[in-house]
């Protein structure tokens, strides 16, 4: 699992950063991508990357604020003249259905792929065998969520010490008893699973959120996030700027990640106010707060582990 990161600026594009895009890469998990936001320019930024548009299952929108959604039409029309073939669902507020359609069909175009745009209230979104997806609201200029995906556990690796002590000796059948609760061998015996197996390992939690004022509520639903990826738009002297404009400051959203008690922080939609040295002290005034955070670059490739 990795956090690919495409556009880390706010509002309008710099030279520096473009408008919001990132991108989870599930390649290992589940062989798919997932997009979180598509502001303009995403596309040129993922012709830099290796990222594939065909491996794209879903796109998160967070908010229908420009800098966030220009680059949607764009994005899911040349996928389909790239070869994607496999569906595409696309979250987000009230009001995407609409932009989505008018701009496909407006612009004479025809995907080759299903599309499904489900548009997202707060609660669970989606659950398979993998993971949990669910929507929080934040609070913004315009209706903006944040996401909370929740992998679950995986079963623990059979024990082969075990195994041998109860004299079943290496083979397929190792297979068919990680695959079932209890297996009955060739001598009657039975074997349960519970028996031969070492702990689960642990689901990543990872928190990506919209644009939002500092909410100190979220630490609830955040708690023991292994990242959180929350927006920075100012330093911690511009409060009154970030109340003003629905945005938070990089220290706010330190104090978040500290209450909430996540692994990591990293901060993203900057303010083109801030460039070079400036960067650096919006990062060390956040790990003042929270030690554990980055400031997201674009082309920022950031692995998250299992723990
Ligand atoms: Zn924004
Ligand atoms: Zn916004």
């Amino acid at each position: 699992m990795e956090l690919y990161f495409l556009g880390t600026g706010s509002g309008v594009p710099s030279k520096e950063r473009n408008v919001s895009s990132l991108v989870l890469r599930m390649l290992e998990e589940r062989g798919t991508t997932w997009v979180f936001d598509c502001g303009e320019g995403t596309q040129q930024q993922i012709l830099n990357t290796n990222i594939r548009p065909r491996r794209i299952e879903v796109i998160f929108i967070t908010h229908l604020h420009g800098d966030h959604i220009y680059g949607l039409p764009g994005l899911l029309s040349s996928r389909s003249f790239q070869g994607g073939e496999t569906p595409v669902t696309v979250y987000g507020p009230r009001g995407l259905k609409e932009y989505i359609e008018i701009s496909l069909r407006l612009s004479g175009t025809h995907l080759r792929y299903p599309l499904y745009v489900e548009e997202v209230e707060e609660g669970i979104l989606f659950e398979d065998e993998q993971f949990v997806v669910e929507a929080i609201k934040l609070e913004h200029g315009l209706d903006s969520y944040g996401y909370i995906l929740k992998e679950k556990d995986k079963l623990g690796e059979l024990q082969p010490n075990k195994l041998k002590e109860l004299g079943v000796s290496p083979g397929p059948i190792y297979q068919t008893i990680k695959s079932q609760e209890q297996t009955r061998l060739e001598d009657g015996r039975i074997i349960a699973r519970s028996d031969v197996i070492g702990p689960p390992k642990k689901g990543r939690k990872v928190v990506i959120l919209g644009d939002t004022r500092y909410l100190p509520a979220l630490k609830d639903p955040l708690h023991k996030a292994d990242v959180l990826v929350h927006e920075g738009t100012f330093s911690g002297e511009d409060k009154e700027l970030a109340y003003d404009y629905f945005h938070s400051t990089v220290k706010q959203a330190a104090h978040l990640a500290k209450e909430a008690q996540v692994g990591e922080l990293i901060l993203n939609h900057l303010s083109s106010r801030y460039q070079g040295e400036s960067i650096k002290q919006l990062e060390e005034e956040a790990r003042t707060i929270f030690p554990n955070t980055t400031i997201a670059y674009d082309f920022y490739q950031h692995a998250i582990e299992r723990n």
